[in-house]
């Protein structure tokens, strides 16, 4: 009986023991970051880069991967209901605060599903039309909205995505609502804005830029409120009479509650490597983007931002009336 006891004791403190040193093995094998929207958008984007920075300091590859949905609530259920031991991670955009107050029936919470490993970067967005739009200006613009808004049709990423949100305020902004069409994803939405079957959108310049300088799409203004570095001819909403006009995309990094402490530090690190590296840096200022300062690339700052963007955002949409469900 007291050999068998023993023998128990001894086989739970080696669990323990190998639990605790996988953990500070961490990592010996890849890496998946999921994202919730659709390969080649904004998110995508970001995530890709970010991942390959992320890899070189872990020395293991981390995979994107995409797990589609409308207003990306998939993605952050399926890394909630991970294993938490580092080897599941989630990026995620401004949605992370926003789908509390759109959705009513989230299957997840971000003060309390997870564990944070840090803010990555900020991204304004653009106003952009498919490149035969019939306006030449902002105000040609305007006024073929108003004129035509049963026919108009606005492009998004569903409900709780940024495209959605900053479509929802600039249509109250500007007092007229058109017709939404929602995609799992700005990069199919913007493949129908290329072929002209939708109208308009307002996307993250991480994937805009590139169709704007290309002249592939009509851009009308910038969501931040100073001009964008790689997009100086581009004027503000501000500028343009939407007086504080302001929406600000911003990325953070997750994983599963109950990550092990080691595992959650070195993930932390290889983030704040990843912000710093000038690679990095450059490819997100190219595309408009810009990384947060390591100290921001935390588990606390990331904590602290998702709690003020939940208290920021949730009086405005529930103001706005918009539900998901
Ligand atoms: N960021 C999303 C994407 O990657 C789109 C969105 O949030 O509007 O497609």
């Amino acid at each position: 009986m007291m050999k068998h006891r023993l023998l128990q004791f001894a086989a739970l403190l080696a669990a323990l023991f190998a639990g605790s040193a996988s953990a500070q093995q961490f990592p010996t094998r890849n890496i998946t970051m999921l994202v919730p929207f659709a390969a080649g958008g904004p998110t995508d984007t970001v995530a890709r880069v970010t991942a390959q920075a992320m890899g070189k300091p872990l020395g293991q590859t981390v995979i994107v991967e995409n797990r589609p949905s409308a207003g990306g609530i998939l993605a952050p259920e399926a890394v909630k209901n991970a294993k938490p031991d580092g080897y599941t991670i989630l990026i995620h955009h401004i949605g992370m605060a926003t789908t509390p107050a759109l959705y009513r029936q989230l299957r997840f919470n971000p003060l309390t599903d997870f564990d944070y490993i840090g803010l990555i970067n900020d991204v304004p967005m653009t106003i952009i039309a498919r490149q035969n739009f019939p306006a030449k200006d902002f105000k040609e613009f305007l006024a073929y909205l108003k004129a035509n808004k049963d026919k108009v049709t606005y492009a998004n990423a569903g409900i709780g995505a940024a495209s959605h949100l900053c479509g929802m305020l600039f249509m109250s902004a500007i007092q007229t609502d058109v017709l939404t069409v929602p995609y799992k994803g700005t990069a199919p939405a913007m493949n129908d804005l290329l072929g002209g079957t939708v109208d308009f959108m307002c996307d993250q310049t991480t994937n805009t830029t590139a169709q704007i300088k290309g002249g592939k799409v009509k851009v009308f203004g910038v969501t931040s409120l100073k001009r964008v570095p790689s997009l100086p001819d581009v004027p503000t909403l501000d500028e343009l009479g939407l007086k504080g006009f302001e929406v600000g995309i911003w990325h953070g990094l997750y994983a599963p509650k109950g990550t092990p402490k080691p595992a959650l530090d070195k993930l932390v690190a290889a983030l704040q490597e990843a912000v710093k590296d000038p690679v990095v840096n450059q490819r997100f200022s190219d595309l408009g983007a810009t990384a947060y300062p390591a100290d921001k690339a935390t588990p606390a700052a990331l904590a602290a931002h998702v709690k003020a963007e939940i208290d920021k955002w949730g009086p405005i949409i529930k103001k706005a009336g918009v539900y998901a469900d």
